[in-house]
């Protein structure tokens, strides 16, 4: 399979390489929160991450439920909030995805459109 285990054994990841791998397998290697093939392509695969639903700073526990795949941009806009459950948590990583997407292309535009006029 090409992908990357290396990604699993950072220091700021406690959950050991065989426990990430099968959280993984089990999401198919797509983040949960906003459905990144980790499997697409090489750079993705260097993303992908194991979020823990409720953090561990929060005692969420190392368990299958609070674990799901995740890209590290969600997991670092889910930050360390403490949400309802996971459809919650999906949810307000979502829309700060959405509000950063459009922050982006407003700015993205801006140049682009003086080109064009020029
Ligand atoms: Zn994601």
């Amino acid at each position: 399979m090409p992908f990357n285990i290396m990604t699993l054994s950072r220091v700021d990841m406690p959950v050991s390489q065989a426990e990430g791998l099968k959280i993984l397998e089990r999401d198919q290697f797509c983040c949960r929160y906003c459905g990144l093939d980790g499997r697409a392509s090489f750079e993705n695969a260097l993303v992908m991450s194991v979020d823990f639903v409720v953090p561990r700073a929060r005692k969420g526990k190392k368990d299958p439920a609070n674990l799901v795949a995740c890209c590290r941009p969600c997991n670092m806009i889910k930050g360390k909030r403490v949400y309802k459950n996971f459809e919650d948590a999906k949810k307000y990583v979502l829309a700060r995805r959405e509000e950063m997407r459009q922050a982006w292309e407003t700015k993205r535009s801006r140049p682009a459109a003086k080109a064009a006029s020029a």
